[in-house]
């Protein structure tokens, strides 16, 4: 169920919402909608007592599993370890993942894939202070 949805675009940008974070139920990828060219992210849940429906890899990106509620257990290759709310596991290429759901609630995350070795500059290598004029009241 498509639950990402487009609000206004511009030349340079593109916002949009899956709605609120506490009713959102399922798996979302934002790529096509938001039109991301560096990553790919989505959002997902997991009820209590489930688990993820297959171990999968990746051959080219990395992923970073950020879990915004809830708590649950991750596997990764024959490695297990508990994760909850605040907890941030980042994957290598090349290796099996999975994940299931240990909380009274549901788990929601968010998954962020990029192409491992990618990034070359961030935060203040990459950003600058520009002269912008507030325009908001
Ligand atoms: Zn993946």
């Amino acid at each position: 169920m498509e639950t990402i949805c487009k609000i206004n675009s511009g030349k340079t940008f593109t916002h949009a919402t899956i709605g609120e974070l506490s009713t959102f139920v399922g798996k979302q990828f934002i790529k096509e909608c938001v039109g991301t060219t560096s990553c790919e992210i989505s959002f997902g849940t997991l009820n209590p007592g489930q688990t993820a429906p297959f171990f999968h890899s990746h051959k080219q990106n990395e992923e970073i599993y950020i879990v915004l509620r809830g708590a649950g257990d991750f596997q990764i290759d024959n490695i297990t370890f508990p994760v909850a709310e605040g907890s941030i596991v980042r994957i290598a290429t090349h290796s099996s993942r999975s994940l299931r759901c240990t909380s009274a609630t549901s788990m929601l995350y968010i998954c962020i894939q990029a192409k491992e070795g990618s990034l070359e500059q961030y935060t203040l290598n990459d950003g600058f202070i520009t002269e912008q004029t507030p325009i908001w009241k």
